[in-house]
């Protein structure tokens, strides 16, 4: 089965754009940039390979891509988490990317969720009042 060639990356910016296609040249397949301009429904920029026979393992890599890209993003953007234990009421500080899951307190084993604050919480309480006018 044979798809049409259609490009296999939409970059959000120009510069995720050339950090795509640098990474798939790195890997033996050249690519190009085709900005979608004001004549796609979409936004961004698409990436296309030059060879269309490339284009499935270049998809196959740029899961890869993403993969990574999501990785770095969790660890950068959110920093180490500090989450207290319910049990113990311990402070232990967790890696950014194992925020939202589920850890053993260091300091007496039991089960904690790793989240650093009262986000959502707060949200919930806030939503709605029973106090009219
Ligand atoms: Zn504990």
């Amino acid at each position: 089965m044979h798809r049409d060639l259609e490009a296999v990356y939409i970059a959000e910016t120009p510069v995720i754009a050339e950090v795509v296609v640098l990474w798939l040249g790195e890997h033996g397949i050249p690519a190009h940039l085709i900005h979608a301009g004001s004549e796609g429904p979409a936004q961004g920029i698409q990436v296309w390979v030059n060879d269309p026979t490339q284009a499935e393992e270049a998809q196959r890599l740029l899961e890869e891509f993403k993969a990574k890209q999501q990785a770095e993003e969790t660890v950068g953007g959110g920093g180490p988490v500090e989450a207290t234990c319910e049990e113990c009421d311990k402070v232990t500080t967790f890696p950014a990317k194992e925020r939202g899951s589920v850890q053993h307190c260091p300091h007496c084993g039991a089960f904690m969720d790793v989240t650093d604050g009262a986000d959502e919480d707060a949200d919930l309480d806030v939503g709605e009042s029973e106090e009219g006018p």
